[in-house]
């Protein structure tokens, strides 16, 4: 039985979790590790989701075989997206939170296939999809219980071109006062540009989000995917300290 929950996590006390779009290397990995205060819930992606095939794909085999690694070195929980059930088999050994992405939230044969493991899931706004048909989703991970559930408002697609997508705090609104799910905010996909991600963040809590995933990079000039909505240490550091100043 997975020991994570995320119960202790609200809009006081909230979740952050942090790292690159994509794993590129062990060093990039290990100097957000090394990182003093940076948050045990990290994210990086391994097999990516692009929206053209000649983008970047994600390292792969490669990237499990550097989260293997950093395992033996330090204590973290490790979150990435999993698009496929076929995934489990590689993915499964070094997961602790899976992440169902945008792009996946309509796949119900993934969502019933995660619902028969007991690692906590993500579930990401279909960019598309109406808060009723992504709680509708939701359902499909019932026997995970509402403590190993996070719902992740990461902005949908309107008619306003001058952010990646809108982001609907309302969504996040409606959520905490009618349902008992926990929610957190992904800024950076959200708007798709670095200097508005702590803004936004903040908005999201203050509206009640539980939480925020954002993209973190040593040095985001240098990101092989997202770097335009990517955040440096520092800048993620001075954020989360508005959150969480005693850390
Ligand atoms: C991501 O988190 O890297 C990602 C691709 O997110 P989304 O599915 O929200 O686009
Ligand atoms: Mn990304």
């Amino acid at each position: 039985m997975s020991k994570i929950s995320f119960k202790s996590f609200n809009n006081t006390n909230p979740l952050f979790i942090a790292g690159p779009c994509s794993i590129e290397s062990y060093d990039q990995m290990k100097t957000l590790l090394s990182t003093q205060n940076f948050p045990s819930f990290i994210r990086g992606g391994i097999y990516k989701m692009r929206s053209n095939p000649d983008s970047f794909q994600g390292l792969g085999d490669k990237a499990i075989e550097i989260i293997s690694e950093l395992k033996k070195e330090f204590t973290f929980n490790f979150v990435t997206e999993i698009s496929d059930p076929r995934q489990i088999e590689k993915l499964g050994p070094i997961t602790d939170v899976y992440q169902v992405g945008t792009r996946n939230m309509y796949n119900y044969e993934l969502l019933k296939e995660l619902n028969t493991h007991d690692t906590p899931v993500i579930l990401k706004r279909g960019f598309s999809a109406t808060v009723k048909e992504w709680v509708g989703a939701a359902g499909y991970l019932s026997n995970l219980g509402v403590d190993r559930i996070l719902l992740c408002e990461r902005g949908i697609r309107t008619f306003e071109t001058t952010q990646r997508n809108t982001l609907d705090i309302g969504s996040i609104i409606y959520l905490k006062q009618n349902t008992n799910f926990k929610v957190i905010v992904d800024p950076s996909h959200a708007l798709g540009v670095a200097r508005m991600v702590t803004p936004a963040t903040k908005a999201a809590i203050a509206a009640g989000s539980d939480g925020a995933i954002i993209e973190v990079h040593p040095n985001p000039e240098m990101a092989m995917s997202d770097g335009a909505q990517t955040i440096n240490i520092q800048d993620f550091l001075s954020l989360q300290k508005e959150f969480l100043p005693n850390l």
